[in-house]
């Protein structure tokens, strides 16, 4: 129901009886127009958002303290009287209210820096005996003070308050809407509602796992019953946390289930015959023998490539391990069944990369290879789009222009997503329409931690490429300040006189950054001066595409020695006589991309130098990057690294891959809860593969309820 008719209805709604939990959260008593648009900012727009919108953090207030048990850096509970309140001036602009508050033991000053003078000097009167709650710190000046600290009012009533005396929820609020109303809410919600919260877990399930009801769940994890103890609140882990973490990586897992379950049957692919001649000659080309993990792979793609249904396969495998070739041999397999078989990359360079590397194969073996750059113009491009729609062009490689809708291939039988992360689920989902169920090869470009790897891909199926190729030789990675340049430099220069080349790589955030392309320019000179006996080049997105090529092929026939760039070489190039990187600002990198960007190096008979060049001030954040970089090389240890530092939420833009943001669990802390969830719910639809039994109506129903446009694009409805 739109609000506005809500609004209109306002007087009757607050009479109207609870009829489910897609209710408007107007249905509330104290919730108006006013507040319910305060409500909409939080994503708060019925019964069940506010249900689940559970408090990112507990205050312990069975316990209230002494101002002068306070300890500095730690939340604390206090009660009090109000001294004196009012505006204070800090220098001409900055206003701070302070309330000095009071007990027997001591006084606290409570400091807000943005306020409602009216409303403040209202709520706080002098004598009037106030809770203040937040955390204590300790002002060299004024003494003990709690900044924007919770605070209630205590009169005589409060005896059977949400606030006094519990373990109270500590909520996300927005400007104008209090913490205390919040919680009021909160409480009439589930006054109101509890008794419409279903079960919709299976029986057997429930009690395999001794899970609380759904109703206890959500009514504890807002307010927890007596004796309940914080620490396990904080760690998530009372029963009525546990049993909504597994709940909702219950429902997404089955959404895996499900899809993976659908793609195996409806999906009829066209089994392709393997180790053809094809594959014959091309191994045959091959200046190396493959490794044991490269073979393994490769097994279980053409496995998978036997079959009527399409693969659906990942292949996870640190940077440098092989995972190009590997790729390759897929690709000339849909070519040996007369199929076309397309590669599709995140960036242009990448696409030349790679369509350079292949090129000589492909020309050696007489098959046509074309690359789809959006620089294409006219002609050019017309008859290239000809070339595939007529199936003379047999492998195409190109970014996610392969899936623009002019693009017809004749029979696509094979596509190869390189650096999956980058797409998302639905361009890995748009690249396998350009086909009749093509099958599909998915490459990360760096691994990714576990938890993530089967909430991201959980539906596929996994092949990890566990091995490099043999000779590889150490890389070793140092942390430089401004200080040490010219540590750096020595290091560099060692190399450039052994023969070896470098990169030397500066930060582009933004593509359009003019500053940072500045910057880079800057750097350039200064290795020139540096090392005036070497020709030094710069390359960036910003270049031609011939330009481009041209210096990435010099750099290749050494006829440059150190290549200046912006991050466009993060992926893929590979210049086994490249030794020694010095990446500037490394403090400003994100861990995946520090640790792609080394993968550039290493790659030969050497052993190589990664530099990383800080500047100061460096956040915590960027410290831990740089250390983490130091300890390992391992890309998976790396990766769990990264996940701890950043976060869930934020790893590898997770947020724009089309999975379904977590709203309760995290990655990070519930990993063991995700695998049982993963292990119930595989088993479920191995039992009941559409869910249709009679007793699973009611996770049938949730599961669209909580997926629901999800399922959609996972074409499973
Ligand atoms: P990535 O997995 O990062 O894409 P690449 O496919 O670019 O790795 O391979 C890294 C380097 O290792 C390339 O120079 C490639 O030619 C080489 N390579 C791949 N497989 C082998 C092998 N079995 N033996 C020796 N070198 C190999
Ligand atoms: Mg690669």
């Amino acid at each position: 129901m739109p609000l506005h008719d809500l609004q209109v209805n306002i007087g009757s709604m607050k009479q109207i009886p609870p009829r489910s939990l897609e209710d408007p959260i107007q249905f509330i008593k104290g919730v108006g127009p006013r507040k319910a648009i305060l409500l909409e900012k939080l994503r708060l727009t019925s019964i069940e958002d506010c249900l689940y919108f559970l408090p990112f953090r507990f205050e312990d207030r069975t316990q209230f303290k002494n101002i002068s048990q306070a300890v500095i850096g730690e939340y604390v509970t206090l009660t009090g009287e109000v001294l004196n309140a009012g505006t204070m001036f800090m220098g001409r602009r900055k206003r701070v209210f302070e309330v000095i508050v009071q007990d027997k033991t001591g006084v606290i000053r409570a400091k807000w820096f943005r306020f409602n003078e009216t409303y403040m000097k209202e709520k706080f009167k002098t004598g009037q005996k106030i809770i203040l709650s937040g955390k204590s710190t300790l002002n060299k000046r004024s003494g003990l003070e709690i900044i924007h600290p919770d605070t209630e009012q205590v009169s005589g009533e409060d005896v059977n308050s949400l606030e006094i005396g519990k373990i109270v929820p500590v909520y996300h609020v927005t400007d104008g809407l209090h913490l205390k109303s919040m919680r009021t809410i909160i409480k009439n919600v589930l006054d109101k509602y509890l008794h419409l919260i279903e079960e919709f877990l299976p029986n057997d399930l429930i009690q395999r796992h001794e899970f609380i009801s759904r109703a206890d769940a959500l009514s504890q994890s807002h307010f927890p019953p007596q004796g309940t103890s914080l620490s396990e609140l904080d760690a998530f882990k009372t029963p009525a946390q546990k049993r909504l973490v597994f709940e909702e990586l219950f429902l997404i897992q089955l959404g895996l289930a499900f899809r993976k379950k659908h793609t195996g049957e409806v999906n009829t692919g066209t089994p392709l015959k393997t180790r053809g001649e094809l594959i014959k000659r091309f191994v045959k080309l091959l200046p190396f023998t493959l490794t044991g993990a490269q073979k393994r792979v490769l097994s279980e793609i053409m496995e998978d490539l036997e079959k009527e249904k399409s693969m659906n396969r990942l292949i996870q495998g640190d940077v440098g391990s092989g995972k190009t070739i590997v790729a390759l041999t897929a690709l000339l397999t849909a070519v040996d069944n007369k199929m076309q078989s397309a590669l599709m990359v995140p960036t242009e360079i990448l696409a030349e990369q790679h369509y350079l590397n292949i090129r000589p194969y492909c020309e050696s073996l007489g098959i046509e290879l074309s690359l789809i750059t959006s620089a294409l113009k006219g002609k050019e491009r017309q008859s290239l789009y000809e070339n595939i729609r007529t199936g003379k062009t047999q492998i195409i490689v190109g970014t996610h222009s392969l899936i623009q809708k002019d693009i017809q291939f004749k029979n696509l039988g094979l596509a190869v997503v390189d650096e999956q992360h980058r797409f998302g689920v639905l361009q890995r989902d748009a690249i396998g329409k350009k086909g009749d169920h093509p099958h599909l090869l998915i490459m990360t470009a760096t691994p990714i931690p576990r938890s993530l790897a089967l909430t991201l891909y959980g539906d596929m199926d996994v092949s990890l490429l566990d091995e490099f190729p043999p000779g590889r030789k150490k890389i070793t990675t140092e942390i430089f300040y401004e200080n040490r340049r010219e540590k750096a430099y020595g290091i560099l220069e060692k190399q450039l006189q052994q023969g070896r080349q470098a990169f030397v790589v500066c930060p582009l955030i933004e593509e359009s950054d003019v500053m940072d392309l500045k910057a880079a320019v800057t750097v350039l000179d200064f290795i020139k001066d540096r090392f005036p006996d070497y020709v030094a080049c710069l390359i960036h997105g910003k270049l031609k595409k011939e330009e481009r090529q041209d210096i990435m092929s010099r750099f290749l026939k050494n006829e440059i020695q150190v290549l200046v760039s912006t991050t466009v070489i993060e992926v893929g190039i590979d210049v086994p006589n490249a030794t020694a990187m010095i990446i500037e600002h490394a403090e400003r990198f994100g861990l995946a991309q520090l640790h792609q960007l080394r993968g550039r190096v290493g790659r030969g008979a050497h052993s190589s130098h990664c530099l990383l060049m800080a500047y100061h001030p460096v956040t915590e954040e960027g410290q831990a990057r740089m250390k983490a970089m130091q300890n390992s090389g391992d890309g998976f240890i790396i990766a769990e690294e990264d996940l701890k530092i950043r976060g869930p939420g934020d790893f590898m833009g997770t947020r724009q891959s089309g999975m379904p943001l977590l709203k309760i669990a995290n990655l990070l802390r519930d990993i063991r809860v995700l695998e049982t969830a993963r292990k119930e719910a595989f088993l479920l639809i191995d039992q009941d593969p559409d869910l249709k039994a009679p007793e699973h109506q009611p996770l049938n129903k949730a599961i669209h309820r909580f997926l629901g446009e999800y399922l959609e694009l996972m074409q499973i409805i």
